[in-house]
C-alpha cells in the first residue's frame, strides 16, 4: 500500500482514539500481563472518589488471590507505581491486609492534585457513592486534602519513595516482576500501575523550549509580579493560568485555534472581561516557532490566510497544551492498548478469503471439475484459515479480528438471501444448508438476532442500569428488548398468522388474501418509511398504506418533537442491536470533526430511498419508469439492505462501535434529524441535554457517546446539545457516566427537566 493510503487508513482506524486510548483490561483491573494491574485515571476512573474505589477493590482482589506471600526480604508482595488517589488507596488497603508494599512516585505525593492552582476546590463527586478505603475524601481545598493524605501515610507507616520514577517493569520467568527506577531495581510478586494520564506535559518541540524560563506547569502564580509573560495554549489550564497571572503582570495568550471551544463558560466570560479591560491580550491562530533569550518568535496566520512572524518579548513562558497519555510507556511494558491497529491487513484479507474459498469447495458448487469432491479439503482450509486468524487476533492483531468478524457477518447475510440467490460462495446451497426443522435460515436469523439482543441487552442493562442505579437505562434496555421480541419476532413470525387463523383481526381481514398472506408486512408496524419502504410496494392492503403514512408523517414527527431521535435508542431493532451487542465497543465510535462531516452520507441514502419510492409508485402510471424502478430497487436492496445495514456495520462493531449504520447511512435517522432540527430552530422541540458548571473535563461523556459527539465540549461551554447541532439519539449514556452530574435532559422550550435520571444514594 502507498504511504498516502496507509496514512488515510491509519487516521480512519485510529479516529476513535482521539479522546483517550486506554489499556485493554480483564476482570479485576488485570492487564494482558498477568499479575500487573492498572487502576485509576489510566483505567478510566475520572474522579478521585472512583480512583480510590478502584484502588481499594484491587487491593482486596490481590490480597485474596496471592496464595504465597514473599518470604524473601528482597521481594515485595506488591509494588504500586504512582502515589495518586488510586495508588495510595491500593497500597494502604494491601498493607492493611498483611502484604508488604512499596509505593514508587515519580514526583511528589498526589502530584496531579499538587499541580492544581493554589486553593483549588476538590469536589468529592459522585455524591451517591460513599468513598472507599483508607484515604480521606470530602469537598475541600487541595491543600487540606493533601495535608490529610500525608497524615494518613505517616500514621500508617506506608513506604513511599518520592522522586523515584519507574522506567520499566519486566516480568520474570517465575512470574514475579523486576521494577527498574533510575536509582534501584526492586522485585515484587504483583505490580499495580496507577500513574494517571497527566504525568507527561505535552511539548511544542520547538527550539529553545528547554530554556529555564520556559515552563510546562504553573506552580505558584504569586511568584510573578510586573513581568512580561507568554502563555501558550487554549484549554482551561492555559486560560486559568493567563487570568491569574494577568492580575499582576503583562500577559499574552497565544493559541493556535481561531476560537476557544473546550473551555468552561465561566473561564470564557472572565477572559472576555479581561481582554475588554486591556488586562490580557489574546493572539489567535499563532504558534511559537522558537524561544530565544527574552524573545519568542510566533508564527501568526492573518485573516487573509497570509502568515507572518511576530516577536514577543517575555520574561517567562508557560506552555500549557495538555498532557500526552503514557501510551509509549505502557507499550514498552508489554501492555496492550485498546484499538491499537497492529498486524498486516493484506495477510488478514488473504486468510479471510481462504476461509471463504474453503466454504466454496465445501459447498460443491464451484463448477470447476478439478475442485469437485474436495469438500473435506475445503472444510479443512476454512478451519485452518479461521484458526490462524483467531490465533493472530488473540495475540492482539486487529486486522485478523476484522477478518474473523467479516467472515462471520458475511456468512450470516450472504446465506440469508433466498434459495438460489445467495451470494458467493453460498449460491445455490447456503440457504438450504442452514434450514432447520422446515424453517428457512431467515427465520433462524431472526431467532439469533433476538437472542443476541436479549443476552447482550440484559448485560448492558446490568452495566448501565443496575450497576449505576439508573432507572432511565433500565427502562431503555427493557424497551429495546421488548420491541425486538414483540414487533420484530413474535408478531411477524407467529402472532400475525394466529391473528389471521383465529380471526383476531376480524373475519373480513382474515379472509382477505392480500392482507392474510403477507405476515412480513408486520415489520412495517414499527419500522417507518424510509427505513422500511416496502410497506408501500407490491400491492399492499390499504390498511398498511394508511398505517405507513401515519407512522412516517404523523407519529414519528410527534415522537421527535418530544423525544428527538430516541426512536433509535429505545425502539428500533437496528439501533437495538447496536445498543446491546455493540455496547461493549461504544467507546470506539469514530470521533473528531471529520467523522461528523461524513454523516452527510445518510442524506444520500434518504434521497435514494425517496427517488426509488417515487419511481415504484409512479411506474404503473408512467410505463417508462418500470425498468428504472426495478433496477433502482435491486441496487438499493444490494447496497442499503444487505451491505450498509447488515454486513459492513455489524462487521465493524468491534472496531467502530455499533452505530455505523445508524449514524452514517440510515435514511430514517436522517429524516428524524431533519424534523428534530427544524423543531429546535422553531423552539418547539422538547428535547435537549443541558449542562451545569461542574464539568471537570474528564471526557467520560465524549468517550462513551456511541455517535461520536464531543459531549465534553458542549458541557464545558454549557451549550445545550440538540439535533440542530448534533446527531444525538437521546440514549442518555453521557448523563449516566458523568461522575459530576453535569448533564441532564431538558426541554429546549422552557428549560424544565423532562426525564430525571435517578441515582438514589445507598
Ligand atoms: C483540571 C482538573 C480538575 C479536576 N478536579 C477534580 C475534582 O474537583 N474532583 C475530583 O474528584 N477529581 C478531579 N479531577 C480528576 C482527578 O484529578 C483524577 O481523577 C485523579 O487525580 C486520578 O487519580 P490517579 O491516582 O488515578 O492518578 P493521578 O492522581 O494522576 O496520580 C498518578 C501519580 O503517578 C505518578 N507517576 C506518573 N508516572 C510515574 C512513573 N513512571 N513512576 C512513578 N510514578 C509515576 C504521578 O506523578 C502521579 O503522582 C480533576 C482533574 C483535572 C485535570
Ligand atoms: S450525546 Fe449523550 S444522549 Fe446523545 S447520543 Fe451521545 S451519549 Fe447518547
Ligand atoms: S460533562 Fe463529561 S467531561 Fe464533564 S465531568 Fe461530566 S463526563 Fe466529565
Amino acid at each position: 500500500m502507498s504511504s498516502a493510503s496507509t496514512n488515510i487508513l491509519r487516521r480512519l482506524l485510529e479516529s476513535p482514539n482521539i479522546p483517550t486510548q486506554r489499556p485493554v483490561l480483564r476482570a479485576n483491573f488485570q492487564s494482558n500481563v498477568s499479575g500487573l494491574y492498572i487502576i485509576g485515571d489510566l483505567a478510566g476512573a475520572p474522579v478521585v472518589k472512583l480512583a480510590m474505589e478502584q484502588g481499594s477493590d484491587v487491593a482486596e482482589h490481590i490480597a485474596s488471590t496471592l496464595a504465597d506471600k514473599s518470604s524473601d526480604p528482597n521481594i515485595y508482595d506488591l509494588v504500586v507505581i504512582g502515589a495518586g488517589a488510586a495508588g495510595l488507596n491500593a497500597a494502604l488497603g494491601a498493607q492493611d491486609r498483611g502484604l508488604r508494599v512499596l509505593v514508587l512516585e515519580k514526583n511528589k505525593i498526589a502530584n496531579t492534585i499538587e499541580d492544581f492552582p493554589e486553593g483549588k476546590w476538590i469536589y468529592a463527586e459522585p455524591d451517591s457513592r460513599p468513598s472507599k478505603g483508607k484515604l480521606w475524601l470530602d469537598g475541600s481545598r487541595k491543600e487540606d486534602l493533601i495535608g490529610r493524605w500525608h497524615d494518613i501515610i505517616r500514621e500508617s507507616r506506608l513506604a513511599v519513595h518520592v522522586e523515584e520514577g519507574v522506567e520499566t517493569v519486566r516480568k520474570q520467568k517465575d512470574g514475579s516482576f523486576e521494577i527498574v527506577t533510575a536509582r534501584q531495581r526492586y522485585h515484587a510478586l504483583r505490580v499495580v500501575l496507577a500513574t494517571g494520564q497527566r504525568g507527561n506535559p505535552r511539548r511544542l518541540d520547538v527550539p529553545g523550549e528547554d530554556l529555564e524560563q520556559v515552563y510546562h506547569r504553573l506552580y505558584s502564580p504569586k511568584h510573578y509580579q510586573d513581568e512580561d509573560i507568554l502563555v501558550v495554549g487554549g484549554g482551561n489550564s492555559a486560560i486559568e493560568a493567563a487570568l491569574t497571572l494577568a492580575e499582576h503582570n503583562r500577559v499574552i495568550l497565544s493559541y493556535r485555534g481561531s476560537e476557544f471551544s473546550r473551555v468552561f463558560k465561566d473561564n470564557r466570560r472572565k477572559l472576555d472581561t479581561a481582554v475588554k479591560e486591556g488586562k490580557l491580550r489574546v493572539i489567535f491562530r499563532s504558534q511559537p516557532k522558537s524561544f530565544g533569550d527574552g524573545v519568542c518568535s510566533l508564527d501568526v496566520e492573518e485573516s487573509t490566510g497570509r502568515r507572518r512572524a511576530l516577536d514577543i518579548p517575555y520574561h517567562h513562558a508557560f506552555v500549557l497544551i495538555g498532557a500526552d497519555a503514557p501510551s509509549e510507556f505502557l507499550r514498552s511494558l508489554g501492555i496492550r492498548l485498546e484499538n491499537d491497529w497492529t498486524g498486516n491487513p493484506l495477510v488478514a484479507a488473504l486468510l479471510a478469503l481462504a476461509a471463504l474459498a474453503g466454504v466454496w469447495m465445501f459447498g460443491g458448487k464451484t463448477g470447476i471439475a478439478a475442485l469437485q469432491g474436495l469438500g473435506l479439503a475445503g472444510s479443512a482450509l476454512t478451519l485452518a484459515a479461521l484458526g490462524i486468524l483467531v490465533v493472530l487476533a488473540r495475540r492482539g492483531n486487529r486486522f485478523a479480528w476484522l477478518g474473523v468478524s467479516f467472515v462471520i457477518c458475511y456468512t450470516i447475510y450472504a446465506a440469508k438471501q433466498p434459495d438460489g440467490f445467495e451470494y458467493w460462495p453460498y449460491r445455490g446451497w447456503g440457504a438450504r444448508a442452514l434450514t432447520f426443522w422446515n424453517r428457512p435460515w431467515s427465520f433462524w436469523y431472526t431467532v439469533l438476532y433476538t437472542l443476541i439482543m436479549t443476552v447482550f441487552g440484559l448485560q448492558a442493562m446490568k452495566r448501565w442500569g443496575f450497576a449505576k442505579r439508573d432507572r432511565f437505562q433500565i427502562w431503555r434496555y427493557a424497551s429495546l428488548i421488548s420491541f425486538q421480541w414483540i414487533f420484530f419476532f413474535l408478531i411477524p413470525e407467529f402472532l400475525f398468522r394466529w391473528a389471521v387463523e383465529y380471526q383476531w383481526v376480524g373475519a373480513k381481514l382474515a379472509h382477505d388474501p392480500v392482507f392474510a398472506g403477507q405476515a412480513w408486512r408486520a415489520y412495517g408496524l414499527v419500522y417507518a418509511w424510509p427505513l422500511f419502504f416496502y410497506t408501500f410496494f407490491g400491492n399492499p392492503h390499504e390498511i398498511w398504506v394508511i398505517w405507513g403514512l401515519l407512522l412516517a408523517f404523523v407519529i414519528i414527527p410527534v415522537l421527535v418533537l418530544f423525544h428527538g431521535k430516541r426512536y433509535c435508542s429505545w425502539i428500533c431493532g437496528c439501533g437495538g442491536l447496536a445498543e446491546t451487542l455493540g455496547d461493549r465497543w461504544r467507546h470506539l465510535a469514530p470521533k473528531g470533526k471529520t467523522s461528523v462531516r461524513w454523516e452527510f452520507m445518510n442524506g444520500i441514502v434518504l434521497a435514494a430511498a425517496a427517488v426509488i419510492t417515487v419511481l415504484v409508485l409512479a411506474r404503473d402510471t408512467f410505463r417508462i419508469l418500470a425498468r428504472p424502478s426495478v433496477v433502482g430497487l435491486e441496487y438499493y436492496h444490494l447496497f442499503a439492505d444487505v451491505w450498509l445495514v447488515g454486513i459492513i456495520p455489524v462487521t465493524l462493531y468491534p472496531f467502530f462501535g455499533g452505530k455505523v449504520w445508524c449514524r452514517y447511512w440510515c435514511p430514517l435517522a436522517k429524516l428524524m434529524q431533519i424534523f428534530s432540527a427544524a423543531f429546535t430552530r422553531f423552539r418547539a422541540s422538547r428535547f435537549s441535554i443541558q449542562s451545569n458548571e461542574k464539568c471537570i473535563a474528564c471526557m467520560e461523556c465524549t468517550r462513551n457517546c456511541q455517535v461520536g459527539i464531543d459531549v465534553m465540549s458542549y458541557a464545558l461551554n454549557q451549550e445545550p446539545i440538540t439535533n440542530a447541532n448534533s446527531s444525538c439519539i437521546g440514549c442518555g449514556i453521557c448523563v449516566t457516566v458523568c461522575p459530576m452530574g453535569v448533564l441532564s435532559f431538558q426541554s429546549v422550550v422552557a428549560g424544565e427537566n423532562l426525564v430525571q435520571i435517578t441515582m438514589p444514594s445507598h
